[in-house]
């Protein structure tokens, strides 16, 4: 029979943060289809990307042999994904040729420019064990710790505020607690869109009497179920939360207890929202008094409140404010600690929270201990035999300008990037996309020819995620493990052998037989984890952490009794309206609001290469308001033209009016219209993220 599978191999979703598990069916090598497992994010549910987008990984498409660019290719020009016109640009080569060029070339330049002269992207895609491996070949092999990836694109600002405030970056409680919750507070999120199987519990929930407030500039599908929808004017979110804090202060509905016992710096913070009151900030916020009035005491009162955020909240240049007013609510009210309460900010993809946890970032090792830290240092310097550099390195887009514009000391000439596509998912794309036209050597380590890899002097094929094992912690601090139900086409290789062959170029002695040894030094040195064995994942599929000793359950909810800072108190911070970076006027008078859709992933390279997603949304999309679209003297289906001072694209229009009149929305994913070459770099001063989520652009028709 053609459709009955050989082997059926249980593994996770490679897509978002909710981390459903699910099986694969396989024969000959192909995924044939896809089941939803009983894992504990997803009882067996899965969206249709889960179900749907796994043919990427048979697409003609595929790297199968390594590259390496031709010396007469010009770095710049269009990208392409036409095979015969890329071996215009490339031309094929061994292993063996390919990893001496690749490490061989970023050892030169560290050995002439410096250790700071090199840097590296891993990826939130990738496994704990590659994001760990990938981090620490950084900053022993490159000798520095400019080691980043997409986490700085996507909530860097809320984990600012989160460890500024309470001592832990990631979730007080797994999404399933909405089905706790009395009330269920959403900001700045569109679950039914990237995170779809998270969006059918809450309205699980809803259906069984949890109050839904949504807070948004745009109204998503979760409006219709909403026992409240504050539709607040774009980058105005300090505005309504510290109004919502202005009444729950002055009305006496804090919980006194709570923030006598367990916090600190209450008594500014009620001094700061003293200024905000719902009357002075309605017309700021376009909500009126009344409702504000309304939520706040809702939220307050309940015997369980709980609040979930997005990339509405955290891709602002206030995106830790944002943040830091979510956790001063949770915490004058004490709606945190108990089941159906606290903080989840929604991870969005399937390893954000994971390597994170694994130190891919540059300013803390593995399980956030800072690299300024001498005690730290030296704990990993014994670890992995070595000096490390006490100096946090750089962040995503500080790389991109220490590329073009860094001094003779700071400037970046080479670097190794696994698995992620900053050539369309930058801000002001253009620019980053010179920054990486114009470095000495690039290695890029994928499985397509991306826009970035694209630009590469050196081109590893990787595997795809069912090419290989390892584990993956989804937004729910849930260790789940991922196995490999495929071999790799071609010579295409697994990315923790490319990543150990690298280390050997850079003159490291690595040997790691399985990846299970590389998860056992993890848990050597990342408490978080230290009860987690892999024996332990083999036999369970999936367990929490914190997770200290073996025969720990693992903690779902946490800070039940104590926060993980120094003094055990979490930390009130005020925070005031700043506006955005750039604001409309005459000249571009509309905002551009980026985001993501429901069948399309990220910057596209995978869904875009599955047949039903791709059949789905086929093209790349503006939705704009119709009544916007009616004054142009355009409609649906037309062309138009969005321009910001940093670039322009033309797509097809779609009337939409859950965008706010003179705000348009755009995907990320579409290469042929890469909307981040209009958006802003602007960074948030904490979290270091830039501002997708507001710029000025005009439109116009054709
Ligand atoms: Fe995959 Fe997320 Fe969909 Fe679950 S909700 S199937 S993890 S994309």
């Amino acid at each position: 029979a053609l459709n009955v599978p050989d082997k059926k191999v249980d593994s996770v979703c490679p897509y978002c943060g909710v981390g459903c598990q699910l099986t694969y069916n396989v024969k000959d090598n192909k995924i044939l289809y896809v089941e939803g497992r009983d894992g504990p994010a997803n009882h067996q549910r899965l969206c249709v990307k889960g179900r749907y987008g796994f043919d990427y990984a048979h697409h003609p498409h595929r790297l199968t042999v390594p590259l390496i660019r031709r010396a007469d290719a010009p770095k710049r020009g269009d990208f392409t994904m036409d095979p015969e016109r890329v071996m215009d640009v490339f031309r094929p080569a061994s292993w063996e040729e390919a990893l001496a060029l690749a490490g061989g070339k970023l050892k030169e330049i560290r050995d002439t420019y410096g250790k700071k002269s090199l840097a590296g992207f891993g990826s939130a895609k990738g496994s704990n064990e590659e994001a760990y491996l990938f981090q620490k070949l950084v900053r022993t092999g490159f000798g520095s710790n400019n080691v980043d990836h997409c986490t700085r694109l996507c909530h860097a600002s809320s984990v600012a505020a989160l460890l500024e405030g309470i001592g832990s970056g990631a979730v007080s409680n797994p999404v399933m607690d909405v089905t706790k919750a009395e009330v269920v507070v959403i900001i700045g999120a569109n679950p039914t869109v990237n995170h779809p199987v998270a969006a059918t519990w809450i309205k699980n929930a809803v259906k069984n009497g949890t109050k839904l407030i949504l807070m948004d500039p745009r109204r998503s599908e979760m409006a219709r179920i909403a026992h409240r929808f504050l539709q607040f004017k774009p980058d105005t979110d300090v505005a309504l939360l510290n109004a919502m804090m202005h009444v729950i202060v002055n009305e006496g509905l804090v919980d006194p207890d709570f923030i006598a016992s367990r916090t600190v710096g209450y008594d500014e913070l009620e001094k700061n929202v003293q200024s905000y009151s719902p009357e002075l900030m309605a017309p700021i916020c376009g909500i009126d008094a009344d409702t504000i009035r309304y939520v706040a005491r809702l939220y307050a009162t309940s015997k369980a409140s709980m609040i979930l955020w997005g990339m509405g909240i955290s891709q602002h240049i206030h995106g830790t404010d944002n943040a830091r007013c979510l956790i001063s609510l949770t915490l004058m009210t004490g709606q945190i600690g108990r089941a159906g309460t606290g903080l989840h900010p929604l991870r969005g993809q399937n390893n954000v929270q994971g390597a994170s946890d694994a130190g891919l970032i540059p300013m803390m090792y593995p399980d956030y201990q800072r690299v300024d830290n001498a005690a730290a240092k030296e704990k990993f310097e014994k670890l992995w035999g070595m000096p490390l550099d006490p100096q946090p390195g750089l962040t995503v887009v500080e790389i991109m300008h220490a590329i073009k514009d860094g001094n003779k000391e700071g400037k970046i000439r080479g670097m190794y990037i696994m698995g992620e596509n900053p050539a369309m998912s930058d801000p002001d794309a253009n620019h980053a996309r010179e920054a990486l036209a114009a470095l000495d050597h690039l290695v890029v380590q994928d499985i397509f020819l991306t826009e970035t890899a694209y630009l590469a002097d050196v081109v590893l094929p990787a595997s795809a995620f069912a090419e290989k094992t390892g584990t993956f912690t989804n937004t729910d601090r849930l260790v789940q493990l991922g196995r490999q139900a495929l071999d790799p086409p071609g010579e295409a290789k697994q990315d923790l052998w490319i990543i150990q062959q690298m280390a050997m170029q850079l003159g490291l002695d690595w040997n790691y037989a399985h990846v299970s040894d590389v998860f056992d030094e993890m848990r050597q040195s990342m408490p978080s984890i230290g009860g987690i064995t892999w024996d332990r994942l083999e036999r369970e599929h999936a367990v929490t952490y914190p997770c200290r000793t073996e025969g720990d359950a693992g903690q779902s909810v946490v800070f039940t009794d104590d926060f993980p800072t120094a003094t055990g108190r979490a930390r009130f911070v005020p925070a005031d309206i700043i506006p955005a970076d750039e604001r409309p006027d005459a000249q571009y008078p509309m905002v551009l609001i980026t985001g993501r859709q429901l069948e399309h992933w990220h910057t596209g390279s995978m869904t875009r290469r599955t047949m039903v997603l791709d059949a789905i949304e086929p093209d790349p999309v503006a939705l704009v308001h119709p009544l916007d679209l009616e004054e142009m003297g355009g409609k649906p289906g037309d062309i138009v033209t969005i321009e910001s001072r940093r670039g322009t694209v033309s797509l097809f229009a779609r009337a939409d009016d859950s965008s706010p009149r003179g705000a348009v929305f755009v995907p990320f994913c579409y290469y042929e219209a890469a909307i981040n070459m209009l958006t802003n770099a602007a960074l948030d001063p904490y979290g270091k993220i830039p501002e997708f989520k507001y710029c000025a652009v005009r439109m116009t028709l054709g």
